[in-house]
């Protein structure tokens, strides 16, 4: 299974840039400021500012980089060898946060000689002039433009090995429980906003999440296991959710007292859990029920899948674990 990455960029990014002599290149908006090599480009909600950086000469980086971080809303700030990614939470005035990061923090890094002296990514040597600027998935690097083509087939080759490694013993198997936990935590929201009376079948993304993040969390192996467990356990919780959201519907209903006021009973008349099995019995053969229920059904399935494509999207972007390196060039 291979992700491609795509890079996008808006026309308001791309504005930005023209201030600072930047344009599109790759579909991302490129160019150098304060003599960082830099791209910029649009995510799901975020911003991101890839900057090539000579972290060598800081004690401290992290730290240091972090500083700004509350300034200008930067949600992450993720460090590689000589470059740093800052992923802007993309709200209002994002743009205007995004420059004056650019106006006022880059000269302060580059007063500490952040800017110059970078290794090549590939053979470590130091670049000079005509380096090649090159984005290795998001982290915008510095190599000799000799060094671009090994440094990709080394890579994709150390990846292919660690890809045909075997996963850990027993994590598929509690990868899967985690889901499965994960998915039937997600199924609550569904439930009680079902009983609240909403339509619930948006929670259905909810159970995507919960599966993948189950998965994830009790050391499911990441890649294609992955995903084919968050899906088959998202498939499955959908329907438990629908099923449980009407059967809690109609307990709520016994446990409130309601059902007895409306047939006229003296309260507590009915039993909550041989009602439930009549209740069952009774839906199960009703056509009108059944149709109500599929209708439910399908559009927690949509919305499932909604949740499926958000869970899918963010594997591509953080982790990209059985696809291509993704290596791209950037252009002056
Ligand atoms: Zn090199």
């Amino acid at each position: 299974m291979q992700w491609g990455k795509v890079f996008v960029y808006s026309s308001q990014l791309a504005k930005l840039g023209g201030e600072f002599g930047m344009r599109p290149s790759r579909k991302t908006i490129y160019g150098a400021v304060e003599g960082f090599p830099i791209a910029m480009w649009d995510g799901m909600g975020t911003k991101t500012i890839s900057v090539a950086m000579n972290l060598g000469e800081c004690d401290d980086a992290e730290e240091l980089l972090s500083e700004p971080a509350k300034k200008y809303r930067i949600q992450r700030i993720l460090t590689g060898r000589d470059s740093a990614r800052f992923v802007f939470h993309d709200t209002y005035g994002t743009i205007k946060r995004m420059r004056a990061f650019l106006q006022t923090e880059l000269p302060a890094l580059a007063a500490r000689g952040m800017n110059r002296g970078f290794a090549c990514l590939h053979c470590a040597e130091p670049v000079g002039e005509g380096a090649a600027h090159v984005l290795v998935n998001d982290s915008l690097s510095v190599m000799h433009p000799d060094c671009v083509e090994p440094f990709e087939r080394e890579a994709e080759a150390e990846r292919e090995i660690k890809r045909h490694e075997p996963a850990p013993v027993g994590g598929s198997a509690k990868g899967f429980l985690g889901a499965l936990i994960g998915g039937f935590v997600g199924t609550i929201p569904w439930a009680v906003l079902f009983i609240a009376g909403y339509l619930a079948s948006f929670a259905g993304a909810l159970i995507a999440l919960g599966a993948n993040f189950g998965h994830k969390k009790f050391g499911g192996p990441p890649g294609r296991g992955r995903v084919l467990t968050v899906v088959f356990v998202t498939v499955a919780m959908v329907f438990v959710a629908s099923a449980l959201g009407e059967i809690a519907s109609a307990g709520w209903y016994v446990i409130t007292g309601e059902m007895d006021r409306e047939l006229g009973l003296l309260p507590g008349s009915i039993s909550l859990w041989p009602f439930l099995g009549e209740y069952i019995k009774f839906a199960a053969a009703d056509p009108e029920f059944r149709a109500q229920f599929l209708k439910n059904l399908v559009m927690g399935y949509f919305f499932a899948a909604l949740g499926l494509f958000g869970v899918l999207r963010g594997r591509m972007r953080e982790e990209n674990p059985s696809g291509k390196l993704n290596v791209k060039r950037l252009d002056a």
